[in-house]
């Protein structure tokens, strides 16, 4: 609290991001960054954009990255909006589309950073609790909203829905926003994108931080109908001009091009995530199905946060959040096969 705050300042709850740890010999499992390096041809692009042009502004609609997405999906660059990260994309969506009369719906257990959201632009919501099992029932959502947003496959739990049950709601809920979160889409699961020209109200957004291991240089992008990006443009053009700098075009565009790069290096995320998977059910774990690039597990005996703790003092970590629900799961990125080792060797340890 500050007497220099704003009113709205001051009661702001802000969202805590994972842990970035300032010294390198740790394995780094919690905030889902991708283990591998991006595509050499994104070094590549980053460096031909360090010159004397950088004294100029960038592209203020970056049409460049809007057309290798246009190019990359067969729509048009109207249908694309991008911006840094897909947070910002979020954020804008949140402000432009889904503050509304009526209260937006998101599940209980989901990414943390849409209750911020919610708070930072004065949005009223209504939690929709997943099943026992932990899975998203969209049936749920068909009462009156202002509004619907999930991420697909969903966090921290991992768990994804089929394209039919979306299709079934976007059917049902014809009159309001429907926003999927793909931020995880490509390590398992069938994007929504190929819905896009069919219904006007959906939104995808997606990132460039976890497939595309560019969560440093910050790039998301959404697609939907032009009325909807128009919105989008709307609040960023009322925000920031050039939320994306010269490396940023040029290095997501590369990202984007590198089809070959992008393929394998999700089948060795998921490979060592179908490898960890049978070895924490092994070490008693209950784990989640996953189509994500992490796993969120359950020992049948040990307290979560206790075991998060010891995995920290040997140099490993992994997320656990204190949320009721949850509380007793531990959220695992996959890492490269040595790091997934490092981890259940350590965990044997501990469990011993
Ligand atoms: C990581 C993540 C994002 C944010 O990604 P950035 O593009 O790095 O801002 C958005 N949604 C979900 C569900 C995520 O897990």
């Amino acid at each position: 609290m500050s007497r220099f705050w704003s009113a709205k300042v001051n009661e702001l709850t802000p969202y805590v991001p994972g842990e970035q740890p300032k010294v390198s010999n740790l394995i780094k499992l919690n905030t889902n960054e991708n283990p591998y390096g991006p595509s050499p041809k994104v070094l590549e692009a980053l460096k031909a954009e360090a010159t004397d042009t950088l004294r100029l502004y960038p592209d203020p609609n970056a049409e460049q990255l809007k057309q290798t997405l246009a190019n990359y999906y067969n729509l048009a660059t109207n249908q694309i909006f991008v911006g840094n990260g897909s947070d910002e994309v979020l954020a804008h969506t949140f402000l432009g589309l889904l503050k509304q009369d009526k209260p937006l719906f998101y599940p209980d257990i989901t990414y943390s950073f849409y209750p911020v959201y919610c708070g930072l632009y004065d949005i009223e919501y209504a939690n929709q609790p997943l099943t026992e099992s932990f899975e998203i029932d969209l049936t749920t959502y068909s009462t009156e909203n202002g509004g619907v947003i999930f991420p697909n496959p969903n966090a921290p739990t991992g768990r994804v829905l089929p394209l039919t049950e979306i299709e079934q709601l976007l059917k049902r809920n014809t009159n309001t926003v429907v926003v999927v979160d793909e931020a995880y889409i490509d390590f398992g699961g069938e994007s929504a994108i190929s819905l896009v020209n069919n219904y006007p109200n959906l939104l995808v957004i997606q990132t460039l931080s976890k497939s595309r291991s560019l969560a440093g240089l910050r790039v998301g992008f959404a697609v939907g109908s032009p009325e909807l990006i128009d919105g989008l443009e709307r609040v960023k053009n009322s925000f920031n001009s050039y939320p994306l700098d010269r490396f940023a075009i040029s290095g997501a565009v590369a990202a984007i091009e590198d089809q070959a790069y992008f393929e394998q290096t999700c089948k060795a995320i998921t490979d060592s995530r179908n490898i960890l998977v049978e070895e924490l059910q092994q070490l008693k774990f209950e784990v989640l199905p996953s189509s994500a690039n992490f796993v969120f597990a359950k020992h049948t005996e040990r307290d979560a946060s206790e075991l998060a703790a010891k995995l920290r003092e040997q140099s490993i970590i992994v997320r656990h959040f204190k949320q009721q629900r949850i509380q007793n799961y531990i959220r695992i990125s996959i890492g490269t096969n040595e790091e997934c080792q490092a981890l259940v060797r350590a965990l044997k340890g501990i469990l011993a």
